[in-house]
């Protein structure tokens, strides 16, 4: 045995690092980034107030103004607090360690959004997935049951969810609130797709935090993510934060589109219409044995299941056209292939080439 593999953790050896599919010159439809970009005359102004940015100063402690440009865009309410992270990514982590010592549940609907199991398994807390309906509905007798029997520090409720782009009833929400013995996570990085939120509610309850970010909006890049919550729980949970974690540029670039937040908002209405078009353009795709499953989604993805799945992603992908292949992931997501809505022309070149690729493998 190595020197590197006696120091380096068993586990972290045994595992992959996160894959990000090499993307250069291709149609990239696999991540839920905005496909329109800032508007040229928005990025031009930006580029002068990025001149303004103290790069030899550490960030203010505080992104007071920040803040203060969200909370007019968003309906925050006003006696909960706001914690930025470096992506909502790094507060999912932060989250987790700041809740669970080694041992404790962190648990989740499945399948369901990576992360939490991931940043679960470095803090050495127990991930514990409860297995969605086959129609990707919550099972809510199995999830009081594993409440029940596990005590989550952490339950992560992606609100919608990914991959499946299906919506929790707030109902359901409600009562799996009412039943955890910890800090219950409304992840909503979907919201600008969703007709529901929890926000509202973040202070009903003594044990919610909503987590948000700018990332399927069109600011994947800035990496700019925020979690709301009671001033004690964001108190807590900021501990945790590695200092100067949402770094001068990013503030800047964040604050700006805050302040044209109606651009970015109309950039999110055409990609809901689209994601109407796309879904129904989708459930018209003709397989070998005409077995379309087309699941309706609130976000800006749209998962779908055909057969032989796994070749049609690769035959995509010679293409040029990259999508998202889950069908490994999950038995329940067994032969789907989840793809971010885009712009009308995008999302044309892409159903042309799904159903060549169907019949080229068929
Ligand atoms: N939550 C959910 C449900 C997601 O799907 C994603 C990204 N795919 C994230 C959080 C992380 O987003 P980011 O780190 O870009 O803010």
């Amino acid at each position: 045995m190595s020197l590197l593999q006696k120091t380096i953790r068993a586990d972290v050896q045994a595992t992959n690092a996160y894959v990000v599919a090499p993307s250069a010159g291709m149609l990239k439809l696999d991540a839920m980034e905005n496909p329109q970009g800032m508007p040229a005359a928005l990025l031009d102004k930006l580029a002068q107030q990025l001149k303004t940015a103290e790069l030899n100063r550490y960030p203010a402690p505080k992104a007071l103004e920040l803040e203060a440009a969200l909370r007019a865009c968003t309906a925050i309410p006003k006696a909960a607090h706001v914690l930025f992270g470096n992506g909502s990514d790094e507060l999912i982590d932060l989250i987790i360690r700041a809740c669970c010592m080694p041992g404790d549940a962190v648990l989740s609907p499945v399948p369901t959004f990576v992360m939490y199991a991931v940043y679960s398994q470095w803090s050495h807390a127990r991930f514990v997935g409860v297995d969605l309906n086959p129609d990707f509905t919550l099972n809510m007798p199995a999830m009081l049951k594993a409440i029940s029997t596990n005590q989550p520090k952490v339950v992560f409720l992606a609100y919608p969810n990914n991959p499946t782009g299906v919506a929790l009833r707030e109902a359901e929400i409600v009562q799996i609130i009412e039943a955890t013995p910890g800090l219950v996570v409304v992840d909503e990085a979907y919201e600008a797709f969703a007709d529901a939120s929890f926000m509202a509610r973040v202070l009903e309850f003594p044990n919610v935090l909503v987590l948000r970010t700018f990332s399927k909006l069109g600011l994947a890049g800035a990496r700019l993510g925020y979690a709301v919550a009671s001033p004690a729980w964001v108190e807590q949970i900021d501990k945790v934060r590695p200092p100067y974690n949402v770094n001068v540029l990013t503030r800047i670039a964040v604050q700006f589109a805050l302040e044209h937040f109606d651009a970015f908002e109309a950039q999110a209405k055409l990609l809901r219409e689209q994601r109407d078009v796309l879904t129904e353009s989708l459930k018209n795709l003709k397989t070998p044995n005409g077995d379309v499953e087309v699941f309706d989604s609130y976000a800006n993805f749209v998962l779908f299941r055909i057969p032989n799945a796994l070749e049609v992603f690769d035959a995509l992908k010679n293409k040029g056209i990259l999508v998202k292949y889950v069908g490994k992931a999950h038995p329940l997501l067994q032969n789907c292939l989840r793809v971010t809505v885009s712009t009308e022309q995008e999302n044309q070149q892409f159903l042309v080439a799904v159903q060549q690729s169907i019949d080229e493998v068929a």
